[in-house]
Protein backbone atom coordinates (compact mmCIF):
# COMPACT_ATOMS: atom_id res chain seq x y z
CA UNK A 1 0.00 0.00 0.00
CA UNK A 2 1.67 3.34 -0.85
CA UNK A 3 -0.55 6.33 0.68
CA UNK A 4 1.98 9.83 -0.43
CA UNK A 5 2.67 12.08 1.84
CA UNK A 6 1.09 14.67 -0.18
CA UNK A 7 -1.88 12.57 -0.01
CA UNK A 8 -1.78 13.02 3.62
CA UNK A 9 -1.10 16.83 3.44
CA UNK A 10 -3.26 18.62 1.05
CA UNK A 11 -2.95 22.24 0.53
CA UNK A 12 -6.68 23.52 0.54
CA UNK A 13 -9.63 25.69 2.26
CA UNK A 14 -11.51 25.30 5.09
CA UNK A 15 -13.63 24.24 6.77
CA UNK A 16 -14.15 20.47 5.85
CA UNK A 17 -11.71 18.39 4.01
CA UNK A 18 -14.39 16.22 3.57
CA UNK A 19 -17.13 18.79 3.19
CA UNK A 20 -15.64 21.38 1.20
CA UNK A 21 -12.51 19.88 -0.24
CA UNK A 22 -13.87 16.29 -1.55
CA UNK A 23 -16.99 17.61 -2.87
CA UNK A 24 -14.80 20.43 -4.74
CA UNK A 25 -12.68 17.74 -6.21
CA UNK A 26 -15.62 15.53 -6.99
CA UNK A 27 -16.92 18.34 -9.41
CA UNK A 28 -13.78 19.07 -10.77
CA UNK A 29 -13.35 14.96 -11.18
CA UNK A 30 -16.42 15.28 -13.29
CA UNK A 31 -15.67 18.70 -15.21
CA UNK A 32 -12.65 15.85 -16.62
CA UNK A 33 -14.75 13.34 -17.27
CA UNK A 34 -16.88 15.38 -19.47
CA UNK A 35 -14.04 16.58 -21.97
CA UNK A 36 -13.05 13.06 -21.71
CA UNK A 37 -13.97 10.04 -24.51
CA UNK A 38 -14.62 8.22 -20.81
CA UNK A 39 -18.45 7.98 -21.26
CA UNK A 40 -20.85 6.89 -23.87
CA UNK A 41 -21.30 10.48 -25.84
CA UNK A 42 -24.52 10.49 -28.25
CA UNK A 43 -23.45 12.09 -31.47
CA UNK A 44 -24.00 15.73 -31.97
CA UNK A 45 -25.46 15.75 -28.17
CA UNK A 46 -23.89 19.00 -26.28
CA UNK A 47 -23.96 18.74 -22.30
CA UNK A 48 -26.31 22.26 -21.46
CA UNK A 49 -26.87 21.70 -17.94
CA UNK A 50 -25.19 20.17 -14.48
CA UNK A 51 -27.21 19.22 -11.36
CA UNK A 52 -25.82 17.79 -8.15
CA UNK A 53 -26.99 15.76 -5.02
CA UNK A 54 -25.70 15.61 -1.69
CA UNK A 55 -26.57 12.66 0.20
CA UNK A 56 -26.18 11.62 4.07
CA UNK A 57 -23.58 13.43 5.92
CA UNK A 58 -23.14 15.75 3.01
CA UNK A 59 -26.47 16.65 2.95
CA UNK A 60 -27.00 16.78 7.19
CA UNK A 61 -24.11 19.00 7.80
CA UNK A 62 -23.15 20.44 4.45
CA UNK A 63 -24.77 23.99 4.77
CA UNK A 64 -22.31 24.28 8.17
CA UNK A 65 -19.62 23.63 6.06
CA UNK A 66 -19.89 24.51 2.91
CA UNK A 67 -20.52 22.03 0.63
CA UNK A 68 -22.64 23.72 -1.14
CA UNK A 69 -20.10 26.46 -1.69
CA UNK A 70 -17.28 24.08 -2.40
CA UNK A 71 -20.05 22.51 -5.44
CA UNK A 72 -20.37 25.65 -7.30
CA UNK A 73 -16.80 26.37 -7.02
CA UNK A 74 -15.55 23.14 -8.49
CA UNK A 75 -18.09 22.95 -11.23
CA UNK A 76 -17.17 26.77 -11.78
CA UNK A 77 -13.62 25.33 -12.24
CA UNK A 78 -12.05 26.30 -9.08
CA UNK A 79 -9.53 24.12 -7.58
CA UNK A 80 -8.85 23.32 -3.71
CA UNK A 81 -5.38 24.38 -3.62
CA UNK A 82 -5.03 27.30 -5.92
CA UNK A 83 -8.74 29.33 -4.84
CA UNK A 84 -8.41 32.73 -3.93
CA UNK A 85 -10.23 31.88 0.13
CA UNK A 86 -10.90 35.89 -0.62
CA UNK A 87 -12.72 35.65 -3.84
CA UNK A 88 -15.14 32.61 -2.81
CA UNK A 89 -17.90 34.87 -1.89
CA UNK A 90 -17.79 36.52 -5.28
CA UNK A 91 -17.49 33.55 -7.34
CA UNK A 92 -20.42 31.66 -5.27
CA UNK A 93 -22.63 34.95 -5.25
CA UNK A 94 -21.96 35.58 -9.33
CA UNK A 95 -23.04 32.01 -10.10
CA UNK A 96 -26.24 32.66 -7.95
CA UNK A 97 -27.30 35.38 -9.79
CA UNK A 98 -26.60 34.45 -12.95
CA UNK A 99 -27.59 30.70 -12.71
CA UNK A 100 -24.83 29.33 -15.06
CA UNK A 101 -20.78 28.47 -14.43
CA UNK A 102 -18.36 28.56 -16.85
CA UNK A 103 -15.16 26.23 -15.94
CA UNK A 104 -12.32 27.21 -18.05
CA UNK A 105 -12.20 25.09 -20.99
CA UNK A 106 -15.46 24.55 -21.36
CA UNK A 107 -19.14 25.70 -22.78
CA UNK A 108 -20.99 27.84 -20.16
CA UNK A 109 -23.44 25.11 -18.54
CA UNK A 110 -26.66 25.70 -16.89
CA UNK A 111 -26.48 25.16 -13.14
CA UNK A 112 -29.05 27.33 -10.95
CA UNK A 113 -27.98 26.62 -7.41
CA UNK A 114 -31.45 27.18 -5.91
CA UNK A 115 -32.94 24.09 -7.69
CA UNK A 116 -29.82 22.23 -9.09
CA UNK A 117 -28.06 21.66 -6.16
CA UNK A 118 -29.87 19.15 -3.66
CA UNK A 119 -29.42 18.51 -0.09
CA UNK A 120 -30.88 15.31 0.03
CA UNK A 121 -31.15 14.02 3.50
CA UNK A 122 -33.80 11.08 2.94
CA UNK A 123 -32.02 8.92 0.81
CA UNK A 124 -28.43 7.97 1.32
CA UNK A 125 -25.74 6.84 -0.61
CA UNK A 126 -24.99 2.58 -0.53
CA UNK A 127 -21.31 3.18 -0.25
CA UNK A 128 -20.32 5.54 2.46
CA UNK A 129 -21.84 8.33 4.66
CA UNK A 130 -20.54 10.91 2.41
CA UNK A 131 -22.11 10.57 -0.69
CA UNK A 132 -22.85 12.07 -3.91
CA UNK A 133 -23.81 12.31 -7.62
CA UNK A 134 -23.40 14.84 -10.15
CA UNK A 135 -25.04 14.91 -13.24
CA UNK A 136 -25.01 16.18 -17.14
CA UNK A 137 -28.52 16.93 -19.61
CA UNK A 138 -28.75 17.94 -22.88
CA UNK A 139 -30.70 21.00 -24.08
CA UNK A 140 -33.82 19.16 -23.65
CA UNK A 141 -32.83 17.97 -19.98
CA UNK A 142 -32.39 14.47 -21.24
CA UNK A 143 -29.73 12.72 -18.97
CA UNK A 144 -26.78 12.28 -20.39
CA UNK A 145 -24.54 11.27 -17.71
CA UNK A 146 -24.69 10.23 -13.72
CA UNK A 147 -21.83 9.88 -11.53
CA UNK A 148 -22.04 8.94 -8.22
CA UNK A 149 -18.80 9.74 -5.82
CA UNK A 150 -17.94 9.67 -2.27
CA UNK A 151 -15.91 11.78 -0.05
CA UNK A 152 -14.30 9.39 2.14
CA UNK A 153 -12.46 11.81 4.35
CA UNK A 154 -9.08 14.07 4.32
CA UNK A 155 -10.22 15.55 0.78
CA UNK A 156 -9.92 12.30 -1.10
CA UNK A 157 -12.81 11.54 -3.81
CA UNK A 158 -13.35 8.32 -5.57
CA UNK A 159 -16.24 6.77 -7.68
CA UNK A 160 -18.07 4.18 -6.60
CA UNK A 161 -16.14 2.10 -8.46
CA UNK A 162 -13.06 3.05 -7.35
CA UNK A 163 -14.77 2.36 -3.76
CA UNK A 164 -15.62 -1.67 -4.76
CA UNK A 165 -12.13 -2.27 -6.01
CA UNK A 166 -10.86 -0.93 -2.84
CA UNK A 167 -12.73 -2.83 -0.89
CA UNK A 168 -12.05 -5.42 -2.42
CA UNK A 169 -9.77 -7.68 -1.01
CA UNK A 170 -8.92 -9.45 -4.02
CA UNK A 171 -7.85 -6.99 -6.52
CA UNK A 172 -3.87 -6.06 -6.98
CA UNK A 173 -2.94 -3.18 -5.11
CA UNK A 174 -3.44 0.37 -6.14
CA UNK A 175 -0.81 2.66 -6.43
CA UNK A 176 3.41 2.48 -7.65
CA UNK A 177 5.38 -0.14 -6.43
CA UNK A 178 7.64 1.10 -3.51
CA UNK A 179 10.26 -1.11 -1.76
CA UNK A 180 9.05 -0.44 1.74
CA UNK A 181 5.37 -1.27 1.15
CA UNK A 182 4.02 -1.74 4.58
CA UNK A 183 0.50 -1.44 5.39
CA UNK A 184 0.36 -2.21 9.13
CA UNK A 185 2.51 -0.93 12.03
CA UNK A 186 4.07 -4.41 12.88
CA UNK A 187 5.39 -4.79 8.66
CA UNK A 188 6.05 -1.21 9.43
CA UNK A 189 8.55 -2.46 12.68
CA UNK A 190 9.68 -5.50 11.09
CA UNK A 191 10.96 -3.68 7.74
CA UNK A 192 12.48 -1.06 10.15
CA UNK A 193 14.34 -4.12 11.80
CA UNK A 194 15.53 -5.77 8.67
CA UNK A 195 16.89 -2.56 7.01
CA UNK A 196 17.73 -0.53 9.92
CA UNK A 197 16.29 2.58 8.65
CA UNK A 198 13.94 5.01 10.55
CA UNK A 199 10.76 5.33 9.81
CA UNK A 200 10.75 8.29 8.17
CA UNK A 201 14.01 7.14 5.99
CA UNK A 202 11.62 4.12 4.73
CA UNK A 203 8.38 6.33 3.55
CA UNK A 204 11.14 8.97 1.71
CA UNK A 205 12.13 6.09 0.09
CA UNK A 206 8.82 5.14 -0.90
CA UNK A 207 8.68 8.58 -1.87
CA UNK A 208 11.52 8.25 -4.43
CA UNK A 209 9.62 5.93 -6.22
CA UNK A 210 7.28 8.58 -7.67
CA UNK A 211 9.33 11.87 -7.51
CA UNK A 212 12.89 12.82 -7.26
CA UNK A 213 14.27 14.25 -3.80
CA UNK A 214 14.50 17.31 -4.48
CA UNK A 215 11.02 17.04 -5.35
CA UNK A 216 10.27 15.52 -2.43
CA UNK A 217 11.79 18.03 -0.04
CA UNK A 218 10.54 21.14 -2.09
CA UNK A 219 7.13 19.76 -1.49
CA UNK A 220 7.90 19.12 2.37
CA UNK A 221 8.94 22.43 2.85
CA UNK A 222 5.99 24.33 1.08
CA UNK A 223 3.52 21.90 3.23
CA UNK A 224 4.98 23.21 6.10
CA UNK A 225 5.27 26.54 4.57
CA UNK A 226 1.78 26.43 4.08
CA UNK A 227 0.95 25.26 7.95
CA UNK A 228 3.51 27.68 9.19
CA UNK A 229 1.51 30.63 7.29
CA UNK A 230 -1.68 29.52 8.64
CA UNK A 231 -0.68 29.54 12.70
CA UNK A 232 0.50 32.97 11.45
CA UNK A 233 -2.57 34.14 9.76
CA UNK A 234 -4.83 32.71 12.67
CA UNK A 235 -3.01 34.43 15.58
CA UNK A 236 -3.30 38.06 13.70
CA UNK A 237 -7.24 38.01 13.32
CA UNK A 238 -9.72 38.78 15.15
CA UNK A 239 -14.17 38.70 15.45
CA UNK A 240 -16.36 36.34 15.23
CA UNK A 241 -16.22 33.28 13.29
CA UNK A 242 -19.08 32.79 9.97
CA UNK A 243 -21.87 30.75 10.39
CA UNK A 244 -24.70 32.01 12.62
CA UNK A 245 -23.01 30.53 16.16
CA UNK A 246 -21.13 33.79 17.30
CA UNK A 247 -17.88 32.09 18.14
CA UNK A 248 -15.59 34.51 18.92
CA UNK A 249 -11.69 33.89 17.87
CA UNK A 250 -9.45 33.14 21.08
CA UNK A 251 -6.04 32.75 19.66
CA UNK A 252 -4.96 36.47 18.91
CA UNK A 253 -5.69 37.50 22.34
CA UNK A 254 -4.23 34.27 24.32
CA UNK A 255 -1.24 34.48 22.17
CA UNK A 256 -1.03 38.41 23.07
CA UNK A 257 -1.40 37.28 27.05
CA UNK A 258 1.26 34.65 26.81
CA UNK A 259 3.87 37.12 24.92
CA UNK A 260 2.87 39.84 27.85
CA UNK A 261 3.20 36.72 30.62
CA UNK A 262 6.64 35.96 28.90
CA UNK A 263 8.04 39.36 29.36
CA UNK A 264 6.52 38.92 33.04
CA UNK A 265 9.37 36.03 33.88
CA UNK A 266 6.61 34.84 35.69
CA UNK A 267 7.08 30.89 36.13
CA UNK A 268 4.29 29.33 34.23
CA UNK A 269 3.49 26.23 34.87
CA UNK A 270 1.32 25.57 31.92
CA UNK A 271 3.41 26.99 29.38
CA UNK A 272 3.23 24.29 27.03
CA UNK A 273 -0.13 23.64 27.32
CA UNK A 274 -0.70 27.52 26.34
CA UNK A 275 1.53 27.20 23.05
CA UNK A 276 -0.07 23.76 22.15
CA UNK A 277 -3.46 25.25 22.29
CA UNK A 278 -2.72 28.17 21.40
CA UNK A 279 -0.93 27.51 17.74
CA UNK A 280 -3.85 24.90 17.57
CA UNK A 281 -6.43 27.19 17.82
CA UNK A 282 -4.86 29.58 15.69
CA UNK A 283 -5.06 27.03 13.00
CA UNK A 284 -8.88 25.75 13.15
CA UNK A 285 -9.86 28.94 13.76
CA UNK A 286 -8.59 30.07 9.95
CA UNK A 287 -10.09 26.05 8.80
CA UNK A 288 -13.38 27.47 9.99
CA UNK A 289 -12.96 30.71 8.33
CA UNK A 290 -12.64 29.15 5.13
CA UNK A 291 -9.12 30.27 4.67
CA UNK A 292 -6.33 28.43 3.37
CA UNK A 293 -5.00 24.96 5.54
CA UNK A 294 -3.28 21.93 5.15
CA UNK A 295 -5.40 18.69 5.40
CA UNK A 296 -3.26 17.48 8.45
CA UNK A 297 -5.43 14.06 7.93
CA UNK A 298 -8.14 16.32 7.55
CA UNK A 299 -9.54 19.77 7.77
CA UNK A 300 -11.23 19.35 11.07
CA UNK A 301 -8.44 18.08 12.85
CA UNK A 302 -5.70 20.34 10.87
CA UNK A 303 -4.68 22.32 14.18
CA UNK A 304 -2.87 19.00 15.64
CA UNK A 305 0.24 18.84 14.05
CA UNK A 306 1.07 22.07 12.78
CA UNK A 307 0.21 23.14 16.31
CA UNK A 308 2.94 20.02 18.12
CA UNK A 309 5.56 20.55 15.26
CA UNK A 310 5.15 25.14 15.94
CA UNK A 311 5.73 24.06 19.93
CA UNK A 312 8.50 22.04 19.12
CA UNK A 313 10.06 24.52 17.03
CA UNK A 314 9.22 27.45 19.66
CA UNK A 315 11.15 25.37 22.07
CA UNK A 316 14.58 24.17 20.49
CA UNK A 317 15.71 26.89 17.98
CA UNK A 318 18.03 24.41 16.93
CA UNK A 319 15.78 22.24 15.04
CA UNK A 320 16.48 22.02 11.41
CA UNK A 321 14.61 21.81 7.91
CA UNK A 322 15.64 18.24 7.91
CA UNK A 323 13.62 18.16 11.68
CA UNK A 324 10.35 19.30 9.73
CA UNK A 325 10.75 16.77 6.89
CA UNK A 326 11.36 14.20 9.27
CA UNK A 327 8.01 15.16 11.45
CA UNK A 328 6.25 14.96 8.58
CA UNK A 329 7.39 12.04 6.92
CA UNK A 330 6.78 10.16 10.05
CA UNK A 331 3.21 11.08 10.77
CA UNK A 332 2.62 10.60 7.12
CA UNK A 333 3.21 6.66 7.54
CA UNK A 334 1.38 6.74 10.51
CA UNK A 335 -1.66 8.51 9.08
CA UNK A 336 -1.28 6.13 6.07
CA UNK A 337 -1.97 2.94 8.27
CA UNK A 338 -4.77 4.18 10.16
CA UNK A 339 -6.35 5.20 6.81
CA UNK A 340 -5.66 2.02 5.39
CA UNK A 341 -6.76 -0.37 7.96
CA UNK A 342 -9.98 2.25 9.65
CA UNK A 343 -10.76 5.38 8.75
CA UNK A 344 -9.59 8.76 9.23
CA UNK A 345 -13.56 10.20 8.65
CA UNK A 346 -15.46 11.68 11.22
CA UNK A 347 -18.64 10.34 8.88
CA UNK A 348 -17.40 7.02 9.02
CA UNK A 349 -15.84 6.34 12.56
CA UNK A 350 -16.55 9.77 14.33
CA UNK A 351 -14.00 12.03 15.65
CA UNK A 352 -11.52 10.01 16.85
CA UNK A 353 -11.15 9.02 13.31
CA UNK A 354 -9.72 12.38 13.06
CA UNK A 355 -8.82 14.39 15.86
CA UNK A 356 -7.40 10.85 17.18
CA UNK A 357 -5.45 9.92 14.06
CA UNK A 358 -4.37 13.55 14.01
CA UNK A 359 -3.28 13.38 17.46
CA UNK A 360 -1.47 9.58 16.61
CA UNK A 361 0.64 11.00 14.08
CA UNK A 362 1.66 14.15 15.61
CA UNK A 363 3.10 11.99 18.42
CA UNK A 364 4.95 10.14 16.00
CA UNK A 365 6.45 12.95 14.42
CA UNK A 366 7.41 14.42 17.62
CA UNK A 367 8.75 11.08 18.79
CA UNK A 368 10.76 10.90 15.47
CA UNK A 369 12.66 14.09 15.33
CA UNK A 370 13.37 13.51 19.69
CA UNK A 371 15.59 10.89 18.96
CA UNK A 372 13.19 7.96 19.57
CA UNK A 373 13.43 4.62 17.76
CA UNK A 374 10.58 3.11 15.21
CA UNK A 375 9.44 1.00 18.39
CA UNK A 376 8.96 4.00 20.63
CA UNK A 377 7.54 6.24 17.78
CA UNK A 378 5.21 3.08 17.35
CA UNK A 379 4.46 3.30 21.29
CA UNK A 380 3.72 7.36 20.79
CA UNK A 381 1.19 6.98 18.42
CA UNK A 382 -0.54 4.17 19.96
CA UNK A 383 -0.79 6.06 23.29
CA UNK A 384 -2.28 8.82 21.55
CA UNK A 385 -4.99 7.06 19.38
CA UNK A 386 -5.66 4.99 22.54
CA UNK A 387 -6.98 7.82 24.75
CA UNK A 388 -9.33 9.06 21.50
CA UNK A 389 -10.93 6.09 21.40
CA UNK A 390 -14.84 6.40 21.27
CA UNK A 391 -14.92 10.04 20.87
CA UNK A 392 -17.75 11.02 18.53
CA UNK A 393 -18.25 13.63 15.79
CA UNK A 394 -21.31 16.01 17.20
CA UNK A 395 -20.78 19.42 15.92
CA UNK A 396 -23.08 22.00 16.52
CA UNK A 397 -25.48 23.67 13.81
CA UNK A 398 -23.00 21.29 11.27
CA UNK A 399 -20.17 24.03 11.78
CA UNK A 400 -16.36 22.94 12.32
CA UNK A 401 -16.27 25.04 15.14
CA UNK A 402 -17.93 23.71 19.17
CA UNK A 403 -16.05 21.03 19.88
CA UNK A 404 -13.82 20.93 16.96
CA UNK A 405 -11.38 24.23 17.46
CA UNK A 406 -10.56 23.25 20.93
CA UNK A 407 -10.49 19.94 20.58
CA UNK A 408 -7.31 20.48 18.70
CA UNK A 409 -5.82 21.80 21.35
CA UNK A 410 -6.59 19.08 23.44
CA UNK A 411 -5.04 16.81 20.55
CA UNK A 412 -2.12 18.42 20.52
CA UNK A 413 -1.51 18.15 24.33
CA UNK A 414 -2.33 14.30 23.77
CA UNK A 415 0.13 14.39 21.20
CA UNK A 416 3.24 15.32 23.14
CA UNK A 417 2.03 14.05 26.26
CA UNK A 418 2.05 10.28 24.57
CA UNK A 419 5.68 10.84 22.86
CA UNK A 420 7.37 12.38 26.50
CA UNK A 421 5.44 8.66 27.87
CA UNK A 422 6.62 6.72 24.84
CA UNK A 423 10.45 8.30 25.27
CA UNK A 424 10.94 7.38 28.98
CA UNK A 425 10.16 3.68 27.93
CA UNK A 426 12.36 1.27 25.89
CA UNK A 427 9.39 0.80 23.15
CA UNK A 428 7.56 -2.32 24.30
CA UNK A 429 3.97 -1.83 25.19
CA UNK A 430 0.86 -3.68 26.33
CA UNK A 431 -1.37 -2.33 23.08
CA UNK A 432 0.03 -2.54 19.85
CA UNK A 433 -0.77 0.07 17.49
CA UNK A 434 -2.26 -2.30 14.72
CA UNK A 435 -4.67 -3.60 17.85
CA UNK A 436 -5.48 0.01 18.61
CA UNK A 437 -6.43 0.83 15.02
CA UNK A 438 -8.92 -2.17 14.46
CA UNK A 439 -10.68 -1.37 17.86
CA UNK A 440 -10.94 2.65 16.73
CA UNK A 441 -12.47 0.70 13.33
CA UNK A 442 -14.96 -1.63 15.25
CA UNK A 443 -16.00 1.04 17.55
CA UNK A 444 -17.04 3.40 14.47
CA UNK A 445 -18.57 0.87 12.89
CA UNK A 446 -21.10 0.23 16.34
CA UNK A 447 -21.01 3.64 16.62
CA UNK A 448 -24.77 5.55 16.22
CA UNK A 449 -25.02 7.73 13.04
CA UNK A 450 -26.11 10.47 15.28
CA UNK A 451 -22.23 10.92 16.10
CA UNK A 452 -20.43 10.25 12.84
CA UNK A 453 -20.66 14.30 11.68
CA UNK A 454 -24.40 14.42 10.93
CA UNK A 455 -25.27 16.62 14.12
CA UNK A 456 -28.13 15.08 15.13
CA UNK A 457 -26.54 13.91 18.54
CA UNK A 458 -24.26 15.17 21.03
CA UNK A 459 -23.50 18.13 21.97
CA UNK A 460 -25.21 18.88 18.24
CA UNK A 461 -28.69 18.32 20.09
CA UNK A 462 -27.81 19.60 24.05
CA UNK A 463 -26.50 22.99 23.07
CA UNK A 464 -28.99 25.31 22.10
CA UNK A 465 -27.68 27.32 18.99
CA UNK A 466 -28.08 30.90 19.11
S1 LIG B 1 -16.12 16.93 15.95
FE1 LIG B 1 -14.13 16.14 15.18
S2 LIG B 1 -14.63 14.87 13.39
FE2 LIG B 1 -16.43 16.16 13.85
S3 LIG B 1 -16.22 17.96 12.51
FE3 LIG B 1 -15.28 18.45 14.50
S4 LIG B 1 -13.09 17.93 14.29
FE4 LIG B 1 -14.17 16.91 12.58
Amino acid sequence: MFLSVFDVFKIGIGPSSSHTIGPMSAASRFLGLLQSNEWPRPQGVRVRALKASLHGSLAYTGIGHGTGKAVILGLNGEEPNSVDPDRIDAIVAEVEQQEFVSPPGHPTYIFNPATDLIFDRKNPLPGHANGMTISAFDSDRRLLLRQVYYSIGGGFVVTDTELEAMRDATSAPIGPRVPYPFSTASQMLSMSDASGMTIAQMKRQNELAVRSSDELDAGLDQIWAAMASCIDRGLNMEGVLPGGLNVRRRARSIFDKLGRDRLSNRYNPLLANDWLSVYAMAVNEENAGGGRVVTAPTNGASGVIPATLRYYLHFHEDATDEDIRTFLLTAAAIGGIIKHNASISGAEVGCQGEVGSASAMAAAGLAAIMGGTSRQIENAAEIALEHHLGMTCDPIAGLVQVPCIERNALGAVKAVTAASLALKGDGSHFVPLDACIETMRQTGHDMSNKYKETSTGGLAVNVVDC
